[in-house]
C-alpha cells in the first residue's frame, strides 16, 4: 500500500462531540490521505488519522497535488499526483517517457 497524502489540516480534535466544551478543545493536526494498491491503481481508500505536530510538517512537505498533465507523445490527457510545484509528468500511463 503506498500513502499519499491529499491534505494536512488543523481541526478540533473533538469537534461534533457535545461532551467537550469547545473552548477547552485544542486544535491538532489531522492527515487526510488515499492508500493505493501498487498492483492495481484503481483499488484505492480515502483514510484519516490524527499526527503530531511535527509530522504535520513532514506531510506537509511531502504533499501531492492531483495535476492534469497532456502526453504530446500519445496525445492523451491524464491525471497524476506530483509535487506542488511540479508542472511536468513522466509518468505517462500509456508508458511513454
Ligand atoms: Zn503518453
Amino acid at each position: 500500500m503506498q500513502k499519499i497524502t491529499i491534505g494536512v489540516y488543523k481541526t478540533y480534535k473533538n469537534a461534533g462531540n457535545l461532551r467537550f466544551h469547545r473552548t477547552k478543545t485544542k486544535k491538532h493536526w489531522r492527515h487526510y490521505f488515499i492508500e493505493i494498491d501498487e498492483d492495481d491503481e484503481n483499488d484505492y481508500s480515502f483514510g484519516t488519522e490524527w499526527v503530531s505536530a511535527l509530522k504535520a510538517v513532514v506531510l506537509k512537505r511531502k504533499q501531492l497535488y492531483k495535476k492534469t498533465f497532456y502526453c504530446t507523445d500519445c496525445e492523451s490527457v491524464f491525471t497524476s499526483y506530483v509535487k506542488k510545484n511540479q508542472n511536468e509528468c513522466d509518468e505517462c500511463p500509456n508508458g511513454c517517457e
